[in-house]
């Protein structure tokens, strides 16, 4: 597992930047992450590009600056405990890791869960729980949560992970149908109910229903 050359990652900050990822908590979470060991194979060498590449079952790592521009909406504090939706390859998971105080983190396919536990146990992200399931329900067991993003695109919010949002909680969701592109959401849970932003377009995979099938 070897570092990009110190070019090539600041480089990557500069995209990052230039896209709109401004934070400095957010910026250095992704210095201290590399993109890299969560890529297997050929893509691994297009790891610091800002773009979306394959992973195993058919599912995709995000691109950097969504990951960023996610992660930033979602304001996460030292003290949050945040429930991601769709752990994939790891690589937001890990991210999270470095700004909350835990992680939850839930995927339908079990070799992906599988692949990412060990990735946070090689790099000691020792905040990360990770779990085979379907995370459309959330985790009732250890709800409610100060922040859920959700990496997969919904018809609409799931009520479950609302139900699941501490009031005063955050929850980011692409919203939309599958192959169209979709809007990221901002969810805001008040007293007084629920406040909608919508951020920006994008595009990701759908948010299924149960588990995947193991490949
Ligand atoms: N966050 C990931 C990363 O950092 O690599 C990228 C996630 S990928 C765009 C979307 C993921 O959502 C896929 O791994 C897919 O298996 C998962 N997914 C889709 N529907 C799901 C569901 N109902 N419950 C849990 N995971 C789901």
């Amino acid at each position: 597992m070897s570092s990009p050359d110190p070019e090539t990652k600041m480089q990557f900050l500069y995209s990052l930047r230039s896209k709109g990822v401004t934070e400095a908590r957010v910026l250095n979470a992704m210095e201290e992450v590399d993109r890299g060991p969560f890529i297997r194979g050929l893509f691994a060498q297009r790891a610091y590009e800002d773009m979306p590449l394959p992973i195993a079952c058919g599912q995709t790592i995000s691109q950097p600056s969504v990951v960023g521009l996610m992660t930033q909406a979602l304001q996460v504090s030292p003290r949050d405990t945040v429930l991601e939706v769709g752990t994939g390859s790891g690589y937001q998971a890990a991210i999270l890791s470095k700004l909350a105080r835990r992680v939850y983190t839930i995927d339908r396919h079990a070799r992906l869960v599988r692949e990412a536990r060990q990735l946070f146990d090689s790099l000691q992200l020792s905040n990360i729980t990770s779990l085979v399931g379907d995370g459309s329900h959330g985790l009732p067991d250890q709800a409610p949560f100060d922040r859920i993003l959700v990496t997969a695109a919904a018809e609409d919010p799931p009520g479950p992970l609302l139900a699941q949002l501490k009031i005063g909680g955050i929850m980011v969701v692409p919203v939309g149908q599958s192959d169209t592109v979709q809007t990221l959401i901002r969810v805001l849970k008040t007293e007084n109910g629920l406040e909608y932003d919508e951020l920006r377009p994008v595009r990701f995979v759908p948010l299924l229903e149960g588990l995947g099938k193991e490949t």
